[in-house]
Formats: structure tokens, C-alpha cells, sequence
């Protein structure tokens, strides 16, 4: 089977019309309502069938016939199955538009959005969002990437365009080595397994500077005396910068790390969907809230994806209690890793490692067995002369202001 990395990029649209895709919502949950109930007038969710039953629109999208179909094919489904079910309702509130790349919508080169309402009416747009998302834009419209669908959505008064892009591991790039990352409160730890799964190489990257941050700037702030807002603004702002320029420095040596390899694939655990309000166990939680967690990650990925490695984002849960060796659940004290099949070792070594299987096990279809771990190398933070010197920076002016740092 074909596999493929998957990724949604999550933009915000300024629409020079916004009143015509309102009415494209609109028109888009009567044609759904239309189709639901040809499916149910006809009895069926054959697409052939339900192309002679008259509905009546002006749209040129054919995406709501889709979705009509998709929720009366699980009704069908569970129907099957013997389970209480009713026919799915009509909808009464406008409706996300899900729309194909060419044929409902168009990204051009400066990141406006064409999109297609009626024949020969269109309303244009202008996308604002993470540099992440507007670099994997960048890159897919280079054809790095392909560029799927895409679903329009209203959400408190704002519209957003959630683009789909994928690449497929075709013999361009088949990945040869797969590196999971674990990042941590005060180290990263990166494991890298090789075509048939084999441990190639462990590696902790400590640092202690964030804590060292974090702590000068909360003495500087009790010394001042004045507790003047403007004093203390001027200070968080500097605490921000110099957090940011941190996870730079933190994920140009990862990335660089990860460089030695043969075609290096990154497994990253996803963070989205992710939210505050759910418990996702001590360490999960500690760790979303004590360190730029998610700034890390996005800064590993952003670098990876213009030096050509691919990124690929797994579930994160159990990653820190699953024993790599029996598969069994093992017990976690601070740093050491300890499974009643005998396996001791370092916690994040084996996080990173399970990270890493898991997107082996995705891209491979098969679960490798480890039997054996090689020795663990650590990697002290020194400064960041220890490392090749950055490529100096490259700026690429794109669209209105977004502004591609490449470090
Ligand atoms: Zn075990």
C-alpha cells in the first residue's frame, strides 16, 4: 500500500466577500439536505443513482453530495450492524465547504485563495497564519507537496481554510532512517532506527539554560522596585525573544544531529488536538506547561522542512510506559526506565525510541523487535559554536509580510 504524509495547514482567510461564502454555506447545507434525502427517497448512496435525482443548485461544487453520502453510508453501516440508529437529520446551520484543489479553490503564488462559488463567480482571499503553514505552502506550490482538499469554516465571526497537502513515499524519498524526538523539560533525546528497525543511535542533548532563563528573569522581576507596567511588559517581551532564540539554537542541532543519516525521516509526537482542559497523565501535562513545548517541535519541523527532511507526527500516548524489548508496560522514575522484563534504562532514551517505532510501524507496516539497545551517548549543551555555523540567514519576502527565516 501506498503511504503517505499527511498534514493539515490551518489558515485564516480574509475573504474580499465574505457575504457570498456565507451564502456559499448556506447553499452548500441545502444541497446536503437535498442529497440526504435522494438517499433516502432511492434507498441508496450509489453515486450514479444519485446523479439522475434532481437537485436543484447553482453551485459547481459536488463536495456536499460527498458528504451527504458519507453520513448515510455510516448510517448504513451501523444499520448493518444491528445497532440503534436513526437516518441522519437535515442540517440546520451553514455548513463547513469542503472543496477540491483546482476545482473549488486555488492557491496562487502570493498566497491569495481564489475560490469558486458560482460558474464565473468567485470570491478572493487573503491567508494569515503560522510561518510553518506558510512554508509548507510555500513548498508544496514548488510541487514538493501535493495539495488535496480543502475545508472552509466559520468559527465566531471568522473564516478559516484548512488546507490538506501530502507527499507520498515514492522512490524519491523513501526513508531510510527513522529518528524519533523526544523533547523534554531540560533535554531532548533523539533515537534513530534504521531500515529494519535496528537501534543505530541514542543521544540526550541536556540543557539547563532554559531553567537558567527562566529564573533570572523571575529574580530580575522581583528587583523591580517600581512595578511599572510599561518596565514589566518591556521585560516579557525580552523573556520571549530570548526563549525563542533558545528553541532556535535547540532544534538547529537537533536538525543537524539528524543530518548525519541516510535519508532521514523525524518523528515528532502531534500535539493537536491536544487540550489543556484534558489530563493526559503527569508528565504530558508538565511537560505542555513548562516548556515551549509546541515552539520547539514547530522550529524542528520548519528547519527539517527546508533542509529536505521529512517530518511525520505519531499519537504521543503511552510513548513514555511501553517497553520497547516485550511491549509490556513498564514503570517510570524521573530518568530511569524500569519493565518487569528486566530492561532498565533511560527514560527519554526509551520514549524517543518508542516515538520512533511508532512511525517505523506506520511508514512500514511492520513492527520491528528490538533485542538489543546500543550504548547511550550524552551530548552536554556547551554553546552553540559547537555545532556547524548556521547557513547564514535567507530571507524571502512572500505575499504581504510574511517574512521565511531560514537559520
Ligand atoms: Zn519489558
Amino acid at each position: 500500500m501506498e503511504k503517505k504524509l499527511v498534514r493539515t495547514l490551518c489558515f485564516k482567510l480574509i475573504p474580499d466577500n465574505p457575504e457570498l461564502l456565507d451564502e456559499l454555506m448556506l447553499e452548500i447545507r441545502n444541497v446536503f439536505n437535498q442529497y440526504l434525502e435522494a438517499c433516502k427517497k432511492l434507498n441508496t448512496t450509489n453515486r450514479n443513482k444519485l446523479e439522475t435525482y434532481p437537485v436543484k443548485s447553482k453551485l459547481i461544487q459536488k463536495m456536499a453530495r460527498e458528504k451527504a453520502r458519507e453520513a448515510v453510508k455510516s448510517y448504513f453501516e451501523l444499520r448493518k450492524q444491528g445497532k440503534d440508529t436513526s437516518f441522519p437529520k437535515p442540517k440546520e446551520k451553514p455548513m463547513p465547504v469542503r472543496m477540491n484543489y483546482k476545482e473549488g479553490y486555488v492557491v496562487k503564488e502570493d498566497f491569495t485563495v481564489r475560490i469558486s462559488v458560482y460558474p464565473r463567480v468567485h470570491v478572493y482571499g487573503r491567508l494569515k497564519g503560522s510561518d510553518l503553514d506558510f512554508a509548507y505552502l510555500y513548498n508544496a506550490l514548488k510541487g514538493k507537496y501535493d495539495i488535496g482538499t480543502a475545508e472552509l469554516l466559520k468559527r465566531d465571526g471568522e473564516f478559516y481554510l484548512h488546507v490538506t497537502i501530502s507527499k507520498d513515499f515514492n522512490k524519491s524519498y523513501e526513508p531510510k532512517t527513522f529518528i524519533g524526538i523526544d523533547v523534554n523539560e531540560n533535554s531532548v533525546a533523539i533515537t534513530a532506527l534504521d531500515e529494519s528497525g535496528r537501534v543505530l543511535k541514542s543521544a540526550i542533548l541536556e540543557f539547563n539554560e532554559l531553567k537558567f532563563l527562566r529564573h533570572k528573569f523571575d529574580l530580575i522581576r522581583k528587583r523591580v522596585q517600581s512595578k511599572k507596567l510599561s518596565m514589566l511588559k518591556v521585560l516579557g517581551r525580552i523573556e520571549k525573544n530570548t526563549v525563542r532564540d533558545w528553541c532556535y539554537k535547540v532544534s538547529r542541532i537537533v536538525v543537524e544531529f539528524v543530518k548525519q543519516f541516510p535519508k532521514p525521516i523525524i518523528v515528532l509526537e502531534n500535539l493537536n488536538g491536544m487540550r489543556e482542559s484534558i489530563d493526559y497523565g503527569k508528565r504530558m501535562n508538565r511537560r505542555l506547561h513548562k516548556i515551549p513545548y509546541a515552539m520547539i517541535q514547530s522550529f524542528i519541523e520548519y528547519k527539517a522542512l527546508w533542509d529536505d527532511v521529512l517530518v511525520e507526527r505519531v499519537d504521543p500516548r503511552n510513548t513514555s510506559h511501553r517497553c520497547p524489548l516485550c511491549g509490556g508496560r513498564g514503570v517510570r522514575r524521573k530518568r530511569l526506565f524500569k519493565c518487569s522484563c528486566g530492561l532498565q534504562d533511560h527514560a527519554d532514551r526509551i520514549a524517543s525510541l518508542n516515538i520512533a517505532l511508532r512511525g517505523y510501524t506506520y511508514l512500514k507496516e511492520n513492527v520491528p523487535s528490538v533485542k538489543r539497545l546500543p550504548a547511550l551517548r550524552k551530548v552536554r549543551w556547551v554553546a552553540a559554536g559547537r555545532v556547524n555555523r548556521p547557513t547564514p540567514a535567507v530571507r524571502v519576502y512572500l505575499g504581504e509580510a510574511t517574512v521565511f527565516r531560514r537559520w
